[in-house]
């Protein structure tokens, strides 16, 4: 679905990222663990095509997609959830919901419905605005957006960002289901490692704009210098 080939993007001097690669296969969760800084959203930003990969291949459902404007990626069918969630806090949930949809350009009613028995706080919301949401429900309408385009891949950028323990289980929860029962193909970025790799059918760790390691979720979770450096549990 995904594969990334020896990529590097830079801001001005900084190599961001250097030689990344990496592959999502259609249906699977994938996830990328790395500290502050490493480069994690840098990665998502650079499959959307800001920054730039100046080295390397991105290709996304058989088409390389490397130099093509951000606009046509998205059309392509790919959907990113940004960090920090940006929802429009002055507009409804329901326009919120709606904004996700015209990316995508076709008739949004069942969509929505599919968005609201997913997160049914968002049904009981529709009409207050973005902004007085709880940072969880924030969450689940950023998702909801997202998947109001049809997305056949999810980029998720740090969901549990800011939010309840409990929350962020609800919401990888939610992911898990939404993966089993659609089959949608996720690349999810954290720092909460260990809630990440249990959702994950595989994972990569990044550091400093590189891969050091990948495994399985279980496989990394195992890995000592994945639990002193991500776990804190020794
Ligand atoms: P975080 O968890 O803090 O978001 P991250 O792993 O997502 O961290 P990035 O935000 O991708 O890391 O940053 C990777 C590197 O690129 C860091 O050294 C950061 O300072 C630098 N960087 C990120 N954005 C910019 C920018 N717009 N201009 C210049 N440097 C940037």
């Amino acid at each position: 679905m995904l594969s990334l080939d020896g990529v590097s993007a830079r801001y001005g001097a900084v190599e961001a990222l250097r030689g990344v690669s990496l592959h999502v296969g259609r249906g699977e969760i994938v996830t990328l663990i790395g500290a502050n800084g490493a480069g994690k959203s840098t990665l998502l930003m650079t499959i959307c095509g800001a920054p730039r990969a100046h080295a390397g291949r991105i290709v996304f459902d058989g088409r390389d997609i490397t130099a093509l404007p951000t606009h046509a990626i998205m059309r392509l069918g790919l959907a990113q959830v940004p960090e920090g969630r940006r929802v429009f806090p002055r507009m409804t949930v329901l326009e919120n919901l709606l904004m996700g949809a015209e990316v995508a350009g076709h008739d949004p009613a069942e969509d929505l419905e599919a968005v609201f028995a997913l997160f049914p706080r968002l049904r009981e919301r529709q009409g207050q605005r973005g902004g007085t949401l709880s940072g969880g429900e924030q969450q689940m309408l950023a998702i909801g957006r997202a998947l109001m385009a049809r997305p056949k891949l999810l980029l998720l950028d740090e969901p549990s960002l800011g939010l309840a323990p409990l929350v962020v289980r609800q919401i990888f929860a939610t992911i898990r289901d939404l993966n089993l029962r659609t089959g949608l193909t996720v690349l999810l970025v954290e720092q909460n490692a260990n809630l990440a790799l249990r959702l994950a059918h595989r994972g990569y760790v990044l550091v400093t704009g590189r891969i050091t390691m990948q495994g399985t979720g279980a496989e990394l979770l195992a890995r000592q210098e994945v639990r002193d450096a991500y776990l804190g549990t020794g």
